[in-house]
Formats: C-alpha cells, sequence, structure tokens
C-alpha cells in the first residue's frame, strides 16, 4: 500500500481489528520512509441491486448518496460514526439478502427509517419529513404517532425532543 503523504510503496500493518460488527477490517498503517500514519478499511465487494426511481429510471446503488442521507438527518445528534457505517452495513446487507438484481429506491427510504428508528428518533422525523415529503402537519403528526406507539422503551418524547432548541451541542 502507498504513502498517502510521501508516495513510497514502503509501509507496514501495525494493527488490525474488525469493526462494524466484523463486516469491515481497519488497518494502522505506517510508513517506512516518512513515518506517518494512516488507516484503511477493507470491506467486501458485493454487488448491489439497481435501484429503481420512481420515474421508473434505473441507478446504481451508491454508498456516499445514502452515506450523505443519514448524516444529514443526524446532524448535531449524539450518534458516533461507527453506529452510522454500521447501520448503512446493515441496509446493505439487507439489500443483498433480497436476492434481487433490482430493487425500488422506496424499499431503501423505508431500510434507512428503520435504521435511523432504532438510532435516534429525531433524525428519524427529520428523515422520514424529508423522505415522504410530509403534505401537512397531520401526515407529520401520523408519523409521529406511529413512532411513539412502535418504540419501546420511550426514552424521549420525539415531540418534546423537536420543540427543545437545538443548540446544546
Ligand atoms: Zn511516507
Amino acid at each position: 500500500m502507498r504513502c498517502p503523504f510521501c508516495g513510497t510503496q514502503d509501509t507496514k500493518v501495525v494493527d488490525s481489528r474488525l469493526v462494524s460488527e466484523g463486516a469491515q477490517v481497519r488497518r494502522r498503517r505506517t510508513c517506512n520512509h516518512c513515518q506517518e500514519r494512516f488507516t484503511t478499511f477493507e470491506v467486501a465487494e458485493l454487488q448491489m441491486p439497481k435501484l429503481i426511481k420512481s420515474d421508473g429510471s434505473r441507478e446504481a446503488f451508491d454508498d456516499e448518496k445514502l452515506r450523505n442521507g443519514i448524516i444529514k438527518a443526524i446532524e448535531k445528534r449524539p450518534v458516533s460514526i461507527e453506529a452510522i457505517e454500521t447501520a448503512i452495513t446493515r441496509i446493505k446487507e439487507k439489500m443483498q439478502a433480497t436476492g434481487e438484481r433490482e430493487l425500488h429506491s422506496r424499499w431503501t427510504g423505508e431500510a434507512v427509517m428503520e435504521e435511523l428508528r432504532r438510532l435516534d428518533q429525531v433524525a428519524y422525523v427529520r428523515f422520514a419529513s424529508v423522505y415522504r415529503s410530509f403534505k401537512d402537519i397531520s401526515e407529520f403528526r401520523e408519523a409521529i404517532d406511529h413512532l411513539e406507539s412502535h418504540t419501546t422503551p420511550v426514552i424521549e418524547s420525539p415531540i418534546k425532543a423537536l420543540s427543545k432548541k437545538e443548540d446544546k451541542s
């Protein structure tokens, strides 16, 4: 592996461990030439189903797009990067587990909501409101009711959490 700092090929692995519930290998490397340290991640390359968009067109699955959507919803919430990566891995595994070569993008959206609901209630409502593009407040209210009836134990009412100023961080 080439050193990203000085470009030499002379680097070595100093530490290696499993992350994201074993779906990734994280390696710490050091450069024998400039002594800089850097990290690499190893993941299995698996064929992801293509996404069918609402207009019927097909799109290749895009890791970054999924990650950005989740990160945006989770902004300023107490969720670790590792938890986000684990959620992404789980979504991808679910997609692969369907055995389908094509999936409706809606399917992925629902899978993301499922994960967010587990991670953070506020992030879930944020994502759901954008993804489902609620037409009015009653639809929004419905989503919250759904959330409240499906989440046990309730840590904090999402309504309260939403109405609180988000300047605590
Ligand atoms: Zn180097």
